[in-house]
C-alpha cells in the first residue's frame, strides 16, 4: 500500500485537474447577448439585489415582452416550460402569503462542458424549442416575458457551474466589444447583423 498509494496519486492528481475545470468556466467561453434587436440595459449584474448565493452572477436584461430570446451558447435543451401565465400583483401578493413564488417559464441549456445556463421569466406559450433538442448559439429560444417572481418584463439569464455548484461569471461578446463582463446600468446588444 505504501508503494501504490503515491504512484496512484502522480498519476491520478485529481485535485489540480478540478482547478483547470472551475478556470475554464471561467476564462474560456465567451457568450453571445442572448436576444436579438436593440440594445438593451442590464437592471442587475453580479452580485445584484435579488442575485445571491447559487446565483450571485445572474444577469437581468430589461426589455418588453416578445423580445426574441436567441442562445447565448450551443448546447442541448435539458429544460423547456411556458405553460405558466404572468400573474397579476394581487394573484403573486396571495401566492407570498401562502409562503409560494409564481412560477417562471424557463429554458435550460446544457453545454458540453457541462455548465448550464438558464433563460427565465419567458412568455406564456413562448417557448419555441423542445427538451431534447440540440441549439446553435443564436438559434431563438423563444419570446422574453414577465412569468415568476419578476417585477418588470427582463430576460433573467444565469450559467451553473455542473452539478448546480454556483454560478459562473462568463464573459460576454457585444457589438462594441469581444469579450467583456457585463456592468450594472449599461446597455448591451449583440454582434449579430440582421
Ligand atoms: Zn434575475
Amino acid at each position: 500500500m505504501s508503494f501504490t498509494l503515491p504512484l496512484l496519486a502522480a498519476f491520478f492528481p485529481l485535485f489540480p485537474l478540478q482547478t483547470q475545470t472551475e478556470e475554464k468556466y471561467e476564462h474560456e467561453h465567451v457568450y453571445l447577448i442572448p436576444f436579438e434587436g436593440k440594445a438593451r440595459r442590464v437592471s442587475q449584474a453580479s452580485n445584484g439585489v435579488t442575485h445571491k448565493g447559487k446565483s450571485a452572477h445572474a444577469i437581468d436584461f430589461s426589455m418588453p415582452r416578445k423580445t426574441k430570446i436567441i442562445a447565448a451558447r450551443d448546447g442541448v435543451v435539458v429544460r423547456a416550460v411556458e405553460r405558466h401565465k404572468e400573474l397579476s400583483k394581487e394573484d403573486k401578493k396571495e401566492l407570498k402569503q401562502k409562503g409560494k413564488q409564481p412560477p417562471a417559464n424557463i429554458v435550460t441549456i446544457r453545454h458540453k462542458d457541462g455548465s448550464r445556463a438558464i433563460y427565465a421569466h419567458l412568455l406564456e406559450d413562448g417557448v419555441q424549442v423542445e427538451k431534447g433538442q440540440t441549439v446553435k448559439a443564436g438559434d431563438v429560444l423563444g419570446y422574453s416575458g414577465n412569468t415568476g417572481k419578476s417585477s418588470g418584463p427582463h430576460l433573467h439569464f444565469c450559467v451553473y457551474k455542473s452539478g448546480g455548484k454556483g454560478s459562473v461569471r462568463v464573459k460576454f461578446r457585444t457589438s462594441k466589444a469581444e469579450q467583456i463582463y457585463l456592468d450594472r446600468g449599461k446597455r448591451y446588444r449583440n454582434a449579430i447583423e440582421y
